[in-house]
């Protein structure tokens, strides 16, 4: 299915799904426009509220400045919430798990992108193994790659929360793979983690992680903060703390489309 807005033909060939319909319902009822669905030729058509057919070619149509709540309009970005379903990842002080929170990180990223206007590809969006029930680490990670591939993203993000043997280890990194658009991504998303959280800045830097090395697209892997220190469980485990996260990763995200 793809989408027209105001008589054109979005360029990507976004993917029509159930999650992205409801977005553009509720986005509709904001800017007040009109959608119509021809199911039958799997298009669906968008009218903005100024926006006037043209009747002869000789009369432009309307140019209307994009909203701020569409800024991230046609860009596709994959979510990769870390671990999941038989891999619990590493675990708390106090018992939290980093799959659970890497999970609630991503679903607030991805509503504050999808109210943005962003088409958003989660590899899980409940507590469950990506690939299959209690499939291998690789399977899994593979699985999670080729979720990005077939989505056409163009950017991945995956989430994962670090952790060390000493609980007073801290901080944030965002990891690329060494290309010139991961490493601005990955530098502009830390920058803004740091700065709203207070952690400590690891700075942004190269990995081989499996995930940012075989996605083709834009990619990286953040660690947002330590599971293993007792304070940043809190940050990581909190609602607070997970919203402060998704809002800032999401700044990261915006800054690097924009510049
Ligand atoms: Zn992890």
């Amino acid at each position: 299915m793809r989408i027209v807005i105001d008589g054109q033909k979005v360029p990507v060939n976004v993917r029509v799904s159930r999650d992205l319909l409801m977005t553009l319902k509720a986005m509709s009822q904001t800017l007040h426009w009109r959608i119509n669905y021809d199911t039958a030729n799997e298009l669906v058509y968008i009218y903005s509220k100024n926006y006037v057919p043209p009747t002869s070619l000789d009369r432009p149509t309307l140019m209307i400045p994009e909203p701020e709540s569409n800024r991230l309009l046609g860009k596709i970005i994959c979510i990769d919430a870390g671990h999941g379903g038989s891999d619990p990842g590493s675990i708390g002080p106090s018992g939290t798990l980093e799959k659970d929170n890497t999970l609630a990180i991503s679903l607030l990223l991805r509503d504050i992108l999808e109210s943005n206007g962003a088409t958003v590809v989660m590899t899980r969006d409940t507590d469950q193994n990506v690939s299959a029930p209690d499939s291998s680490a690789s399977e899994e990670l593979k699985a999670r790659v080729e979720i990005a591939a077939d989505a056409n993203a163009d950017i991945f993000i995956s989430i994962h929360n670090d952790s060390f043997t000493s609980n007073t280890t801290s901080g944030t990194t965002c990891f690329h793979y060494g290309d010139a658009a991961s490493m601005k991504l990955a530098a502009l998303v830390q920058k803004n983690l740091v700065a709203e959280l207070g952690t400590k800045d690891r700075s942004s830097r190269f990995a081989s992680f499996y995930v940012i090395r075989y996605t083709k697209m834009t990619a990286i892997l953040v660690e947002v903060a330590f599971i293993s220190n007792p304070e940043e469980e809190v940050l990581l485990s909190s609602t607070d703390g997970r919203t402060k996260i998704a809002e800032s990763i999401f700044q990261g995200i915006a800054n690097y489309f924009k510049a």
